[in-house]
């Protein structure tokens, strides 16, 4: 069971690709629906409502310490900058969890949203030349520490990447057919990493 913290953002959308794929799914809004899952999917939405609602609904401190303990953890766009050591632009509060500063909307506002091409940088990950990535508002990630594998890229910004169990990616998979980070997500999971 892979659960998708469900208190602002496109939970459903990550709930319907894992779907597609056979996983069963469970939302996440207390710290009780955290209990024995495999796998957990911070979406993207607005981090800060997001961050503030962590808070309200009791879930910070249990989330950091699942992914601190090991649990396999997909974050997309504002679950990044949730995860992320320190958050820039502006700055705000984070969990911490992730060795690298994010830059909050980087690329521009709305209207710059956009479907790029992004280079894999990891083949052994992720045995494709390129794969299509979803931005909306996106961070950049910057200042990565050592632990950081790169996986991807838009040219020269890192746009995946990996930390053991945390797999963060700045655009959305999930809003792209088939996309292999989801796969990747899964193997984790499989994996129990
Ligand atoms: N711009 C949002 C933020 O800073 C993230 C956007 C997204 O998740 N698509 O929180």
């Amino acid at each position: 069971m892979v659960g998708i913290l469900a208190l602002q953002g496109d939970f459903a959308a990550h709930r319907h690709a894992l779907s597609e794929r056979g996983v069963a799914t469970r939302e996440v809004r207390k710290p009780k629906d955290l209990a024995g899952l495999a796998g957990l999917v911070l979406p993207g939405g607005e981090s800060t409502t997001m961050l503030k609602l962590l808070a309200e609904f009791g879930l910070d401190a249990p989330v950091k310490e699942s992914v601190a303990q090991g649990m396999p953890v997909l974050a997309t766009c504002a679950g990044v900058i949730l995860l992320a050591r320190e958050v820039q632009n502006p700055p705000q509060p984070s969990l911490g969890l992730l060795d690298a500063a994010v830059v909050r909307n980087a690329y521009g506002r709305q209207l710059a949203s956009t479907v790029a091409t992004l280079e894999v940088a990891a083949p052994d990950e992720l045995p494709f030349p390129t794969l299509e990535g979803v931005f909306i508002r996106a961070p950049k990630l910057v200042q990565l520490g050592s632990g950081v594998k790169v996986l991807a890229k838009r040219g020269q910004d890192p746009v995946l990447v990996r930390q053991q169990n945390i797999l963060a990616a700045t655009f959305h998979p999930e809003l792209s057919p088939k996309h292999p980070v989801l796969d990747l997500f899964l193997q984790l999971v499989r994996r129990g990493q």
